[in-house]
């Protein structure tokens, strides 16, 4: 099968044919339809974090499909279903996270296209358990970015604990941030997007933000304070640290920050101010199954739409040379099959 590979950190990925993979108990063959490109797949080419993934790496956490082929001990899926492959590729069922619905915190967890190989591929393997069903209103190519990007930001804003009518600011609105506007509208929010690129706010408007910062020039942290004395609470999904220290003190008295970019770097937070305006710092990664459900239900419910330009395996070394230059509106889905 074709696939994009990882070869070494900060080179090239290769388009070179490997093996499809062998199931084992409990495991699902899906012909992945179309992938996601997320930010994240950069730092894993680029070997950015502390945990490094495994090389050769097949990246992409956003695959889904076709189930092609069930492996032993499968009931609960079929050949035919549309099914698609999140980052929280395997947990352990049994420790701690697990039992207490904080599967995503669980050690023994494996990350789709970062410690297994993933979705930029023709095929790609999954346990059965951790795949969630693609519900038949919402298409391939519209759905991908939502087994992350949407299920991580319903889940920040989840975390973040706003409640309908408070302000939330969503920093960086790029594939997370496009989604997570929607995401807080649809929870009954009032959105303030930050981004230091004026077509990203243009597109934050017309998903229903309800007012744009551009931080390029200025201290968003500022302008927010002026404008609605701080908000309830920060989504930090950019790709730079400056912002999430902005975006920490963009909020009110009693208001969270919520960290969920992974840019390298530090966050210095101010101890007497967190203290004594009493602020949250919470950090969120992806969702559970169960946040993913839901996240999908919003969608099929005409929700939310991803903004999303389709493109080939091949062109996968510019698309992540315009995502570095922050070029992408919404998500580039790469499409494996017609
Ligand atoms: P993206 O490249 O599509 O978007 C990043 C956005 O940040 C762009 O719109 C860019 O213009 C904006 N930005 C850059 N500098 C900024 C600044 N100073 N202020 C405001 N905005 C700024 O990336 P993405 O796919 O949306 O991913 C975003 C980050 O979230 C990545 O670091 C990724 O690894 C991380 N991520 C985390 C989780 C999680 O579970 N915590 C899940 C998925 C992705
Ligand atoms: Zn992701
Ligand atoms: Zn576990």
């Amino acid at each position: 099968m074709k696939a994009a590979v990882v070869n070494e950190f900060n080179q090239k990925l290769e388009i070179k044919d490997v093996p499809i993979p062998e199931l084992e108990h409990g495991e699902i063959l899906v012909k992945i339809h179309s992938c996601g490109v997320c930010h994240t797949d950069l730092h894993a080419a680029h070997g950015d974090w502390p945990v490094k993934p495994k090389l050769p790496l097949i990246p992409g956490h956003e695959g889904v499909g076709v189930i092609e082929k069930v492996g032993e001990g499968v009931g609960s899926l079929k050949v035919g279903d549309r099914v698609g492959i999140p980052w929280l590729y395997s947990a352990c069922g049994e420790c701690e996270y697990c039992l207490s619905g904080r599967e995503t915190l669980c050690l023994d967890q494996l990350n789709a296209g970062y410690s297994v190989d993933g979705g930029y591929a023709e095929y790609c393997k999954a346990p059965a358990a951790y795949t969630s069903k693609i519900p038949d209103s919402l298409s391939f190519d519209e759905v991908a970015p939502l087994f992350c990007a949407g299920v991580t930001t319903y889940k920040a804003l989840k975390v973040s604990e706003a409640k309908p009518g408070d302000w939330v600011a969503i920093y960086g609105i790029g594939g997370l941030g496009h989604v997570a506007v929607q995401y807080a509208k649809a929870m009954g929010l009032n959105v303030i997007a930050v981004d230091v690129r004026d077509d990203k706010l243009q597109l934050a408007k017309e998903l229903g933000a309800d007012d744009v910062v551009n931080g390029m020039n200025s201290d968003p942290a500022e302008a927010i304070q002026d404008r609605l004395g701080g908000v309830q609470a920060a989504i930090s999904v950019a790709v730079n640290a400056k912002a999430f220290e902005q975006a920490y003190h963009s909020v009110k008295r009693g208001g969270s920050l919520v960290v969920v970019g992974l840019p390298t770097g530090e966050l210095p937070i101010p101890i007497f101010n967190t203290v004594l305006n009493g602020v949250t710092v919470k950090g969120s990664i992806v969702g559970t199954r169960k946040d993913l459900q839901e996240c999908l239900n919003l969608a099929a419910q005409g929700k939310i739409k991803t903004m999303i330009e389709t493109k080939e395996l091949e062109d996968i070394n510019e698309v992540f040379e315009s995502m570095e230059n922050g070029e992408i509106n919404g998500r580039v889905v790469i499409k494996m099959a017609q």
